[in-house]
């Protein structure tokens, strides 16, 4: 089975207010790249203008992206409230 259809079982319970604030304006590209490409879910893009886009929804919750970008690129992360959020599913 592939990442996909895997990742494809999982459940997601989001609020419109995302848990992660990201800086949209680029300070540093070579970090935008590395969010876009370590991101497991592919939640973060570049934009023609140069901006770095974000979305919460399908966020998996690895903190791979506050590990890379928190204090830089990312204002603030956090998990999402109690009952909110990925609900991993095995079948
Ligand atoms: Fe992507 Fe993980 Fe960050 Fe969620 S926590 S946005 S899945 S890198």
């Amino acid at each position: 089975m592939k990442v996909q259809d895997k990742l494809g079982k999982d459940r997601f319970k989001v609020r419109e207010t995302s848990h992660i604030v990201v800086e949209k304006q680029i300070k540093d590209m070579e970090l935008a790249k590395k969010l876009c490409l370590a991101c497991p879910a592919g939640l973060y893009s570049i934009d023609a203008e140069g901006n770095l886009n974000f979305s919460h929804l399908g966020c998996l919750e690895c903190g791979t992206c506050r590990l890379i970008g928190l204090g830089s690129q990312l204002r603030s992360w956090d998990y999402p409230e109690c009952d909110f959020g990925v609900q991993y599913r095995k079948s």
